[in-house]
């Protein structure tokens, strides 16, 4: 295990805010976990801590005068093998991209839409990342976990509750388990997915689809849309994107009938946060050093030197604006630490 006092987060954080936690721990087990939960450590810290993955879907508002926890815990190991499955047991600290690149070279079907996306295996249980058609509630099988005393406890998929980036970790369990493994249930014949905006052409165009076609594609179409985090610091889709009555769409549409929108049932519509942002004026427009990036409008970026709580106002900015304009209310994506 690893303990740091005044240590700083920018490493860990791609919004690149420079700032410090009070004291940050890196556990290489779950033995070291339970054992660093029941020490005084922890219970000094206990009213004020915070896992983190990669730090991809966060913002710091400044530094963080609490304990910051990390998971070192890096296997991966096949849980069972039949004709049509693997399951797949793999420690909250991988990193996600890497276990993607696993599974498209192993021929294992599942998550080949969701390569490049940042972060760890962990907060993929938390966030259900999802990207072009697929979430990563439809291959997790179970989640394995630690509460603040110590005591184990699996999650079947179904316990996690998965919505539309959203889980039973975001809600009335948050802070209160830590992830220590993800088992996810990949295929040996792959169901491509391929329906979203330009990847069936891309991935056709190099012959018949195969994973580590999707793979490319995706990763290629992810690079040509997204800023770098390491050149531009950003979170990803800072909003997610709002879901309102269908009815409300309804009356909206005769004033803006290029509003577009995805249906979720018979009396709901999803509609693109990114066309808010742009339609209200935001697109490209900075404050201070927060800006809203110029090629995507759902990405907020740091231009260099931007603290957490610019960025925070810049996004309040945006959502009142929007609200006035059309009665929706944008809530982050984006875990705000204060
Ligand atoms: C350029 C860019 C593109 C992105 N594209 C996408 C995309 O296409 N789709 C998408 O869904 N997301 C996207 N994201 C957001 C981000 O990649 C995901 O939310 C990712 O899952 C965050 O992983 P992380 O390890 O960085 O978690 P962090 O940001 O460090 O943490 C996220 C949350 O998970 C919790 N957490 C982390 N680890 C654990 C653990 N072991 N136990 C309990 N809780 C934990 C944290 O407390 C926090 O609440 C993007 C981000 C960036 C920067």
């Amino acid at each position: 295990m690893q303990q740091y006092t005044n240590y700083s987060l920018l490493q860990h954080n791609t919004f690149q805010m420079d700032v410090r936690a009070a004291l940050y721990v890196e556990y290489n087990s779950v033995d070291e976990l339970c054992k660093f939960l029941l020490s005084q450590e922890f219970e000094n810290h206990r009213n004020k801590f915070i896992h983190i993955g990669a730090g991809s879907n966060l913002l710091f508002a400044g530094d963080y005068s609490g304990l910051v926890l990390h998971s070192a815990i890096r296997d991966l190991a096949v849980a069972e093998d039949t004709r049509e499955h693997q399951l797949l047991r793999v420690g909250a600290g991988y990193v996600w991209d890497d276990f993607v690149a696993y599974c498209v070279g192993h021929e294992l079907a599942g998550v080949e839409n969701l390569s490049a996306i940042p972060g760890e295996v962990g907060a993929s249980a938390v966030q259900n990342i999802g990207a072009y058609g697929v979430e990563v509630c439809d291959v997790i099988e179970r989640v394995e976990a630690i509460d603040l005393q110590g005591n184990p406890r699996i999650f079947t998929k179904e316990e996690c509750q998965y919505g539309y980036r959203d889980s039973i970790f975001k809600k009335e369990l948050r802070g209160q388990y830590i992830i220590t493994h993800v088992v996810y249930r990949l295929m040996k014949s792959p169901t491509f997915k391929l329906g979203y905006g330009d990847l069936r052409a891309r991935v056709e165009a190099e012959g018949e689809p195969t994973l580590s076609a999707v793979r490319k594609a995706v990763t290629a179409i992810r690079d040509s849309k997204l800023p770098d985090p390491k050149k531009l610091g950003n979170a990803g889709s800072f909003f997610t994107n709002p879901v309102i009555p269908s009815e409300q769409y309804e009356v909206l549409k005769t004033q803006y009938p290029d509003m577009p929108s995805y249906p979720i049932d018979d009396t709901r519509v999803k509609v693109p946060a990114g066309w808010l942002i742009e339609h209200v004026g935001w697109k490209g427009r900075a404050l201070g050093r927060a800006a809203v990036h110029d090629r995507q409008a759902l990405v907020l970026v740091n231009k260099g030197g931007a603290t957490g709580k610019e960025v925070m106002q810049l996004a309040h900015r945006i959502s009142e604006d929007i609200y006035a304009q059309y009665g929706i209310r944008v809530v982050p994506e984006v875990n705000y630490i204060q």
